[in-house]
């Protein structure tokens, strides 16, 4: 055993469980652990690093920031907040924006935010207010975000819970409305359940939940923490969808991959009822973290990812589709945001440990699915040696 492996498991807590390899180095959509091994990399840090591992612009931008400004909180303007604000809102046809570090954060702080809004504006009585979630949701790990999901893992034993959610089938407008009541101020989505196992809704589902939202005066968000930032192919999921919410969650890749960096976006008839001291946090909208990010939106905008991704994704859909197997249940994808369901003949913690040893990381995910997401980098030609080794893999159950 490495010692790494040793370290790690003596004084880490057991909280995670990490697979016995220690990777050591990446460039671009490969990674390397401590015997010189070498992997294609479809984990990407769970839609972190959508631009590879080293991305020259990108730790530039880092390099540059961090010799100039790293940290100064908020007490004050810096002016790489200012940036990124401008170009996601833009982006995004946004207002007015949150930055904040970790995904779940970004949940809060829309929590928050809706919730202030149910009371001043929607005139909820008070500590009433509600907000509506999809059942096998994911949004992170705090005691608020794991109130709000329903994976019983995830809540046991940690609570009290915040109270003041409910959870409602995703994919199912009707049960939206079926749920909506007088207190309810928010309905928080993933476009497309990242945790959950890709799972894409019906063509129509989010434009149906925008017209309930408005129809009865509820906020919709979305959570594309996981999903955005090029993921499918569009800045945002939701873009498909051509929905217009109210508020936008940005996080993972948002950073570039070189740092946490997240944002609660809001159009102001949401985000004016927040005040000066009523939310922030030491690191939030930080000038190191900030220009890079805004480096990040900028390459996204500027580049040709967002065409390589929806090019080399429906490839890699394609061929994955053509794999005759008999244990695949279930193949669905957007973009590079991709995902295999088998059946019950095999575990699918056995076929992600068949992967890894032939060269492939991939995410064992819920409900018997592996999720792929490469880099948006990624090219054909390495799509095609990722497929190779998937075959070798699904042939070898044969
Ligand atoms: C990862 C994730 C989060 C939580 O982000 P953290 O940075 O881990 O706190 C929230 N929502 C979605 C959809 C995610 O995938």
């Amino acid at each position: 055993m490495s010692d790494s492996i040793t370290l790690n498991k003596h004084y880490g807590a057991s909280h995670v469980a990490p697979y016995p390899i220690t990777l050591v180095a990446g460039d671009g959509i490969y990674v390397r652990d401590d015997n010189g091994k070498q992997y294609i990399d479809m984990v990407s840090g769970i839609s972190v690093t959508n631009f590879g591992h080293r991305p020259k612009v990108l730790i530039d931008a880092l390099i540059e920031q961090a010799d100039k400004l790293a940290i100064m909180p908020r007490l004050f303007h810096n002016q790489p907040v200012g940036q990124l604000m401008e170009i996601i809102c833009k982006s995004c046809d946004m207002d007015k924006a949150i930055p904040m570090n970790s995904g779940a954060e970004a949940v809060e702080s829309a929590i928050k935010v809706a919730r202030k809004w149910g009371y001043v504006e929607k005139k909820i009585p008070e500590n009433q207010a509600e907000i509506i979630f999809c059942e096998d949701n994911f949004h992170g790990r705090t005691i608020t975000a794991v109130s709000a999901s329903t994976v019983d893992k995830y809540r046991k034993n940690f609570g009290p819970l915040t109270p003041g959610f409910k959870a409602v089938a995703f994919n199912n407008a009707e049960a939206l409305e079926a749920a909506i009541t007088a207190n309810t101020a928010a309905f928080i989505v993933e476009p497309i359940q990242g945790e959950a196992g890709v799972i894409i809704p019906d063509a129509g589902y989010l434009k149906a939940c925008e017209a309930i939202c408005k129809k009865h005066n509820v906020m919709l968000i979305v959570d594309e923490i996981q999903s955005g930032m090029g993921r499918t192919g569009k800045l945002l999921a939701s873009e498909h969808e051509g929905i217009n919410p109210d508020g936008i969650l940005l996080g993972k890749a948002l950073g570039g991959g070189l740092l946490p960096v997240s944002l609660f976006l809001a159009k102001d008839h949401l985000m004016k009822v927040i005040q000066p001291g009523e939310h922030g946090g030491t690191f939030g909208g930080n000038p190191l973290a900030s220009f890079v990010a805004y480096h990040a939106v900028k390459l996204l905008k500027e580049s040709d990812l967002l065409q390589n991704t929806q090019q080399v994704g429906d490839y890699f859909l394609q061929k994955l589709r053509a794999i005759k197997s008999d244990i695949i249940k279930s193949i669905r994808g957007r973009g590079l945001f991709v995902a295999i369901t088998f059946n019950e003949k095999v575990s699918s913690q056995d076929v992600f440990e068949r992967l890894l040893k032939q060269g492939l990381l991939s995410i064992n995910t819920r409900n018997n699915t592996i999720r792929f997401l490469p880099a948006l980098i990624i090219s054909k030609a390495q799509i095609d040696e990722a497929i190779n080794i998937i075959t070798t893999v699904l042939n070898s159950y044969e």
